[in-house]
């Protein structure tokens, strides 16, 4: 038999996603033109928040003029145009050109976490058109940065094929245009909801969104109050693992292993990292580059294991709150009876994470079952519904005869997670894993909105009996009056005009104000 040698080779991270683009999101052009609107979307919100800017979003997506007559798929036009800090002229080609080059690798709460989103929709663009993508963005309102780029996918690097600068006195922002193929008949639905859930949880922000087929859609801005920019935060004890060690002490300069752990870790003073060097049985003065590798490992292995280090802080993340949730739950469903409530702060390996849980009953509501908004760090999850965590709780706790809820009650629940790191289960980022913290506080929360809307409806209901009590009174009342005087033989009707006014004076005006309460 004759020997064959295997031949080794290896891929850059464009190169692997474009071999693998299922994975970021990109499986057809339906899904592709959804991601890849989503991405930029959030891309703009993103920037917008981190800088405290009010967002202003505008999104155009039509068929490219060369192929206009086709039916789907075909190729469209994606333009985003934000009012944001725009990108820093120097990183603008790497930041579309290169993916896994971002600013949103540090602990924060965000959008984007993989450096890839924006980039793989310029990459998917590029793969399917063989068009470059077109940027346009300025920091500072006045010197705007145009830049045609395409990327190099062996080398994962951009090719900046056309740049250019020009003067024009406005506001800082960025606009970025792909050419790429989709299939709009297909993906209408999921943009709709997409931009209908993020204008639920995002009632701060103006978004404009032009859709293929000539239709406008306008998502106000209806209050400006927006949530504080999320803070950064430096790694928890208890998510650190050896690798991440072994790079820190690496990079560190901190001569002792008391500094280092004081130094880099969220939330360690002097006299937990004292304590913590004698439950790891070494010195606190040692340095830390003298640590051996199983010392290393060791050291690793007792950080999980150490109890006495403090929780970590949620003060870095930024919960939308109930002024800002109820604002998008009024502007969007308008319910009859809304409630939300916000879990306490609570930690998954070491990263903080808070749930909140909204609840809306009756007014736009559809009536086709439960309907589940799931979030994550603001976005909406819209495929996979099944695979959420989200899901399994929901359909595991409603139980309607428990709650006492009408079959085809309107009913919508709201679940946002925020985190400065999200448990997905795929880079395409639509569904949350099933950490048992997320899906205590998750369980909490649906059962206290779910109380509350029990509360509401017995109420309501009492308060309608109540009603109908008194309907039967104001009814009979009269014919009582009559035959009472007849059987009594008395001359004039008794006097019942009182108590007629008694019942219709006490129509449920205070039972509704007490329901509403
Ligand atoms: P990610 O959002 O996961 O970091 P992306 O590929 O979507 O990855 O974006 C890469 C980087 O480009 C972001 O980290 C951000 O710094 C920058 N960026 C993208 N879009 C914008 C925008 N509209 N305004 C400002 N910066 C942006
Ligand atoms: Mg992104």
């Amino acid at each position: 038999m004759p020997k064959t040698s295997t031949k080794f080779d290896q891929i850059t991270p464009s190169e692997f996603f474009y071999r693998n683009r299922d994975l970021a999101g990109f499986s057809n052009p339906a899904k592709a033109l959804y991601t890849a609107t989503r991405e930029l979307v959030e891309n703009s919100l993103d920037a917008c928040e981190s800088s405290g800017i009010l967002p202003k979003i505008n999104v155009r997506l039509i068929p490219t003029s060369d192929d206009e007559s086709k039916t789907d798929p075909r190729n469209y036009l994606l333009r985003v145009i934000d009012n944001g800090p725009g990108i820093d002229s120097k990183q603008a080609p790497y930041a579309f050109g290169r993916v896994f080059y971002g600013s949103k690798y540090s602990l924060r709460q965000a959008r984007g976490m993989f450096g890839m989103g924006g980039t793989m929709a310029v990459l998917y663009g590029q793969i399917t058109t063989s068009k470059p993508v077109s940027l346009i963005t300025s920091t500072n309102g006045k010197d705007f940065h145009k830049f045609s780029i395409l990327i190099d996918i062996q080398n994962n690097s951009p090719i900046v094929v056309d740049k250019d600068v020009i003067q024009h006195d406005g506001s800082s922002g960025t606009s970025i245009e792909i050419k790429l193929e989709g299939d709009a008949l297909r993906s209408s639905s999921k943009l709709h909801d997409y931009f209908r859930q993020t204008a639920l949880v995002t009632p701060y922000a103006e978004i404009s969104f032009l859709d293929p087929h000539g239709r406008f859609w306008f998502y106000s801005q209806s209050t400006n109050q927006m949530p504080k920019p999320p803070g950064e935060t430096k790694p928890h004890p208890h998510g650190f693992d050896f690798e991440a060690m072994r790079r820190l002490i690496g990079s560190s300069d901190d001569q002792t292993l008391q500094k280092l752990l004081m130094n880099n870790f969220h939330r360690v003073g002097p006299t937990t990292a004292l304590n913590f060097s004698k439950f790891v049985g070494i010195d606190s003065n040692s340095n830390p580059k003298d640590l051996s590798n199983s010392e290393i490992v060791n050291v690793v292995d007792y950080l999980h294991k150490f109890d006495s280090f403090l929780p970590p802080d949620s003060n870095c993340l930024s919960p939308l709150g109930s002024d800002i949730l109820n604002a998008g739950m009024m502007n969007e469903l308008n319910p009859e009876f809304s409630t939300i409530t916000i879990r306490p702060p609570s930690a998954y390996s070491g990263f903080p994470f808070i749930i909140e849980v909204g609840l809306a009953y009756g007014g736009k509501v559809s009536r086709n079952g439960v309907s589940l908004f799931r979030f994550a760090n603001r976005i909406p999850l819209l495929y996979d519904e099944g695979s959420d965590v989200a899901w399994q709780v929901v359909k595991e706790i409603i139980d309607r005869r428990n709650y006492k809820i009408p079959d085809n009650a309107p009913l919508a629940i709201i679940t946002h997670m925020c985190s400065t790191k999200i448990p997905y289960k795929s880079v395409g980022k639509e569904f949350i894993g099933e950490r048992p913290e997320v899906e205590r506080e998750l369980k909490n929360g649906v059962r206290e909105v779910m109380r509350q809307l029990r509360l509401y409806l017995s109420r309501k209901g009492s308060a309608e009996a109540v009603k109908r009590r008194q309907n039967i009174y104001l009814k009979y009342l009269p014919l009582i009056a009559e035959f009472s005087k007849e059987l009594s033989g008395a001359k004039k009707l008794p006097k019942y005009e009182s108590l007629m006014k008694q019942y219709s004076n006490s129509d449920n005006t205070n039972e509704e104000a007490d329901i509403n309460a």
